[in-house]
């Protein structure tokens, strides 16, 4: 397996099910990718993904394997509002997500979305102990370890590892953002592997601002509003799930379009002017990803099949993740599990 994101981490857990050997190499010294949740002063603060789509079965099916249902979290306020630029203004159901280029189907967004009561990273957590737990020979899980390229090995693969090491495996599953994959099937020659760099990922800045609930002038109704530059959005990350915030304070998240200056200063001045914020923040916290999200173009579908059509002539190998299946979370571990039953499926079939 290359890459300890969400995906990768999924498939690692489909494979050691089914009782294969398994190894992770990731790249940063911390695994989940862009799932980051961090722990201040009795806030839990989110720097990718806050939540899944309640509709969406994954994550709950997930979280019950690894014994942590009872930690799913609801939504607790509802509806988002637009901020015009003097007012607000209240938005239809899937409004906000609309507006922000989220593609969701209208009836999935009806039910809301779920989280983990310590925020996100529950499910890395959770999913890196139950993997490092289940096997006890090799170290499963080798992070600050980049994988440097693949190559075909006998009838497997051998991974070159950043440092002169090398890895042997007779399948192989790349979790990787599809920028990162993309020139390593180009040089083992898969068919239309150009065809990934379609996938462009957006760059997104957050930030997260505490306040004392009585530094707000306004009231907060429901999960924040949707704005307009530099302030893209805003999320009332302490009314949308419970636990966020200690008593008498307030977590808001603003999204930023890339502006200069700091973005920590840009999101205090901007909500200020439209919450009536009075005084500084107790502290803020901004995450800046140069490839965010992923955007398909329209055509991805085909494409994206017809680099694994390519890949049938290789070893096993599969391909999981934002870049391929849908950008969400439960869409990543989705792939992530399909991913790890292909290799298996692969793996198993006499050649
Ligand atoms: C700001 C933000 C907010 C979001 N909000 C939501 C949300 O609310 N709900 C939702 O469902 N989704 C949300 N998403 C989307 C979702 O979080 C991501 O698409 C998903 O987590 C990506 O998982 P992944 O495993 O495919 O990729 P990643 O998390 O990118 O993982 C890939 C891993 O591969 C590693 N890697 C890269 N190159 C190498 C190499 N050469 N060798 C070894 N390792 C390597 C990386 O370090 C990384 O850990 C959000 C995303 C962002 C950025």
């Amino acid at each position: 397996m290359v890459g300890a994101g969400i995906a990768g981490l999924a498939a690692a857990w489909e494979l050691r099910k089914a009782g294969a050997a398994v190894t992770v190499l990731e790249s940063e010294p911390r695994p989940g990718g862009v799932i980051v949740t961090e722990r201040r002063d009795g806030f839990i603060v989110e720097g990718g993904p806050d939540g899944v789509l309640a509709a969406e079965p994954e994550i709950p099916a997930l979280a019950a394997e690894l014994g942590i249902a009872d930690r799913i979290v609801a939504q607790q306020a509802r509806g988002a509002s637009r901020w015009t630029g003097t007012a607000f203004e209240p938005l239809e159901e899937g409004g906000a997500a609309q507006l922000l280029g989220i593609e969701t189907r209208a009836s999935d967004l009806a039910s809301g979305f779920r989280s983990f009561a310590g925020g996100m990273e529950e499910l890395v957590t959770a999913l890196v102990e139950g993997l490092v737990g289940a096997q006890h020979a090799a170290p499963l899980l080798q992070l600050g370890q980049p994988a440097a390229g693949i190559g075909m090995h006998g009838t497997g693969w051998r991974v070159a590892v950043t440092g002169g090491s090398a890895l042997d495996a007779d399948a192989l599953v790349l979790a990787l953002p599809a920028y990162a994959a993309r020139p390593w099937l180009e040089q083992l020659g898969v068919p239309h592997a150009r065809a990934l760099a379609d996938v462009v990922y957006a760059p997104s800045i957050t930030v997260s601002l505490a306040y004392r609930a009585n530094q707000i002038g306004r009231p907060l109704e429901g999960t924040g509003f949707v704005g307009g530059t530099p302030l893209r959005a805003c999320t009332y990350a302490s009314s949308k799930f419970p636990g966020r915030a200690p008593d008498g304070h307030v977590l808001l998240r603003a999204f930023l379009a890339p502006a200069p200056g700091e973005p920590e200063q840009l999101a205090h001045a901007e909500l200020s002017a439209i919450l009536g914020i009075g005084g500084a923040p107790l502290w803020s916290r901004a995450f800046s990803w140069t490839r965010g999200l992923p955007r398909y173009r329209d055509n991805h579908a085909a494409g994206l099949a017809a680099v694994r059509g390519g890949l049938a002539r290789l070893a096993p190998l599969a391909l999981a993740g934002a870049g391929y299946d849908g950008a969400g979370v439960s869409a990543c571990v989705r792939s992530g599990r399909g991913a790890a039953r292909a290799v298996l499926a692969r793996w198993s079939r006499p050649s």
